[in-house]
């Protein structure tokens, strides 16, 4: 069967292609020419994955599912939250994001931190949700330059060192995505390879 993943971010889809079990094609959306900006206006993660997988059944008549992560700091009352891609501000870098995190958070020694990933899938017209979380702390300064996003600054529970000085293999293994998709992963399995 034929499942897209809502994302335009084709290293993503290129990711999960070879973790796919093989009675499950997946596309992404440049595959079935949806080339339009996905609204996520949902005032959280769930809200935002549900609306993207939502919007691209709906319209194209398609299973699907999408997800949408978040960086949840303690001290700062979980900001970003869903705000994280745009923290600094719209046109902002992430670089932007994490030195507007470290000042906010130079008065503090609560450095708690955790990743969140939700994945919304439709499926035969049913919605399922699959989470992932990974537990950590932010640094007081980057280190490291693999990665993206906040990796720079966060530091997994359990290691003593950031997401940025890991390998993409290491990181997907403990990581917030890596957790959610090995549970969809394992949901399709059981349920739709017959
Ligand atoms: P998205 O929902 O995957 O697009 O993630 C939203 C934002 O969260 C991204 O723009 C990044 O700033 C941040 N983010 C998501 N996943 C990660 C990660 O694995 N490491 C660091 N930052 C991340």
């Amino acid at each position: 069967m034929k499942l897209v993943f809502a994302t335009q971010n084709q290293n993503k889809v290129n990711e999960l292609k070879c973790l796919m079990p093989e009675q499950i094609e997946l596309k992404s959306l440049k595959e079935i020419n949806c080339n339009e900006d996905i609204p996520e206006t949902a005032p959280d993660l769930k809200g935002n994955a549900l609306q993207k997988a939502k919007y691209v059944n709906q319209k194209y008549k398609v299973s699907c599912f999408a997800d949408d992560t978040g960086l949840e700091i303690e001290a700062l009352n979980n900001e970003p939250g869903v705000f994280s891609a745009r923290y600094a501000g719209p046109n902002k870098s992430s670089n932007d994001n994490m030195n507007l995190v470290l000042q906010k958070l130079s008065n503090s020694t609560n450095r708690k931190a955790r990743f969140k990933t939700v994945i919304s899938l439709i499926i035969k017209d049913k919605t399922y949700f699959f989470e992932g979380i990974c537990k950590g702390k932010i640094t007081t300064k980057k280190s490291g330059t693999d990665g993206f996003g906040y990796d720079p600054i966060f530091i997994p529970e359990g290691f003593d060192k950031t997401f940025a000085e890991m390998s993409m293999e290491e990181k997907n293994k403990i990581s917030h995505r890596g957790k959610a998709v090995k549970q969809l992963i394992d949901f399709l399995k059981v349920n739709f390879t017959e």
